[in-house]
């Protein structure tokens, strides 16, 4: 349920309808926006006691949220999600893209990607420290060096970070280098992870699980934004389907769906759906078509030698003419602003 609050209702007036949710045995949870602010209620078995709620000073309107996600749906939230992350917004005006490396390699090789990419007017720097690899002999991630390395990007060529964080045990050291915690389609419903990133206060980049519905990528949205945490963003990487000519399926209407659902940003990564170069750039540009605020990508300046996924990775020079090709694809389909 959810509780609207009139465009001029005081901090005060919210507070009390907060504190007798709190009262009532239920969890408010208060959606500051632009126009107004609405308490959304959680926790409640059935009906909750509307006629007190109705009666307070500032209330405007009580309206049932039918959807099991009700914090992430755009009924609770009419108007569009923009994340700051120190002072570069993800889900406004501008397309996000967050280029990188599969994985965080040496120093020197890394500390020459970012330098590139961050040429390019990129501010957003991915690649994977810990990483959640198919077989046990592969290359698992240099782990705390991999930390290491990346805050030095971060410091040095003024590139926010994107990195996966595998478990809870690992979690408080990656928060510290991570300007955005990545949260891998393996882990999308592993509950417990995705309680304990939600009380940080770092955003989340949720990836969709190869099998997993809309509405299942969803609700683990909703499992960090129960916590506190309000800052998460989806991400659309393929799914598993009886296609084998790519790695996975992109599901371009995911991305669609998911802006019809939510008023969170939701990206697109080409690169783990194609599995091979040629086909990023095409993906790409439908993932940007069907509405995404942004898009991962995996870039090197030797995919050849990349120390995982090199096959998907695009070089410096491809990555720089899909760049140009995507600020025109993103000019002309601009995605219509919500209904409020
Ligand atoms: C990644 O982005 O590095 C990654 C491992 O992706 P996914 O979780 O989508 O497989
Ligand atoms: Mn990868």
């Amino acid at each position: 349920m959810l509780v609207v609050m009139n465009v001029d209702a005081t901090q005060e007036q919210v507070d009390a309808v907060s504190a007798a949710i709190r009262e009532m045995g239920y969890e408010p949870h208060a959606m500051p926006g632009a126009q107004r602010t609405a308490v959304c209620v959680t926790g409640n078995k059935g009906p909750v006691g509307r006629d007190r709620l109705a009666q307070l000073p500032g209330v405007r309107d009580i309206i049932s949220v039918s959807k099991p996600y009700k914090l992430v749906s755009l009924e609770t939230k009419t108007e569009r999600t923009r994340i700051d992350v120190r002072g570069r917004i993800i889900g406004g005006d501008e397309l996000t893209v967050i280029a990188g490396p599969c994985s965080v390699e040496s120093e020197d090789r890394t500390m020459a990607i970012a330098e590139r990419v961050r040429s390019l007017g990129v501010v957003f720097f991915r690649g994977g420290a810990y990483k959640p690899r198919t077989s046990p002999y592969a290359f698992q991630g240099l782990e705390e060096e991999g930390l290491r390395i990346l805050a030095k990007v971060r410091d040095e060529h003024d590139l926010r970070i994107v990195t996966e964080v595998l478990s809870e045990e690992t979690l408080e050291a990656v928060a510290e280098v991570a300007d955005v915690l990545q949260i891998g389609a393996r882990n999308m419903q592993n509950t417990a992870l995705l309680k304990k990133v939600g009380r940080c206060d770092k955003p989340v980049l949720i990836k969709r699980g190869a099998s997993a519905t809309v509405e299942e990528l969803l609700m683990a949205g909703e499992y960090v934004m129960s916590g506190g945490n309000h800052r998460v963003i989806f991400c659309e990487r393929g799914i598993r389907t009886f296609g084998d000519h790519v790695r996975n399926t992109l599901d371009v209407s995911a991305i669609a769906a998911v802006k019809a659902m939510s008023h969170l940003p939701i990206l697109g990564d080409p690169s783990h759906a194609a599995g091979k170069r040629h086909l990023v750039p095409p993906l790409a540009r439908a993932a940007v078509a069907a509405g995404a605020d942004g898009l991962l990508m995996e870039v090197h300046t030797d995919p050849a030698t990349a120390w995982s996924d090199g096959a998907q990775t695009l070089s410096i020079e491809e990555f720089q003419m899909l760049l140009e090709e995507l600020k025109r694809y993103r000019e002309a389909f601009t995605p219509a602003p919500a209904a409020t």
